[in-house]
């Protein structure tokens, strides 16, 4: 029973993160694998949100590093809260984490990580005596019928649509350029 538990406790330590109690990386990238071969095999579409916290820097240098560990706990948080069952929310980096959203295609991941934000942005955190709003910028890329299920280069995809989302502001979620002008020329062809 002894050799269980420290073999359960050396799994957890090796896939989740002890600060957030979200998966890590190297779970992630485990999770991908999966997801795309499945992707491919099952023509199951899969989405994946890239996520990073607005000024989060200023955050830690105004108000110190527990301040902000407690606010990467709050986000995380949040982020477990708004998903479903099959989806899975991981700390990718610092103040980066990536949502895996199975059977989920562009337009749904949207409006699942825009639900996140919102709730994000109206659920502000304490910091220093007052009450701060945060945000995070994110970014969609899918796996879906639109582009054949092309799960290459996913993670670089939703980066890319999240620095757009930086570029055009912050507090918004952008999606991948290639859906985003797929899902235009539909609309045009069905007018
Ligand atoms: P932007 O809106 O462009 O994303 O600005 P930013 O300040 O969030 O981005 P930047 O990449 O410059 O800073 C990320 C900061 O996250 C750097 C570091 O202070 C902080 N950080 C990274 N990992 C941790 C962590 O584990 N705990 C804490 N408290 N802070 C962390
Ligand atoms: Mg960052
Ligand atoms: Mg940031």
């Amino acid at each position: 029973r002894e050799l269980t538990w420290r073999l359960e406790r050396a799994l957890e330590n090796a896939t989740v993160d002890p600060l957030t109690g979200l998966f890590n990386r190297r779970q992630f990238e485990r999770r991908l694998r999966e997801e795309a071969a499945h992707a491919r095999r099952h023509r199951r579409a899969f989405s994946l949100v890239m996520l990073d916290l607005d000024h989060f820097k200023a955050i830690n240098d105004t108000y110190g590093h527990e301040d902000g560990d407690r606010v990467l706990s709050h986000v995380a948080g949040i982020l477990k809260s708004t998903l479903r069952e099959d989806d899975t929310a991981f700390r990718y980096g610092g103040e980066e984490f990536i949502l895996l959203l199975r059977a989920c295609n562009a337009k749904a991941a949207r409006l699942v990580t825009e639900r996140a934000r919102v709730e994000l942005h109206q659920r502000p955190v304490a910091l220093g005596g007052v009450l701060k709003a945060l945000s995070f910028s994110a970014g969609v890329a899918a796996a879906e019928e639109h582009n054949e299920f092309m799960t290459a280069e996913i993670v670089a995809r939703a980066d890319a649509a999240m620095y757009r989302a930086k570029r055009g502001g912050r507090n918004r979620v952008e999606i991948e350029e290639a859906l985003e002008a797929a899902a235009q020329s539909m609309a045009k062809s069905a007018q």
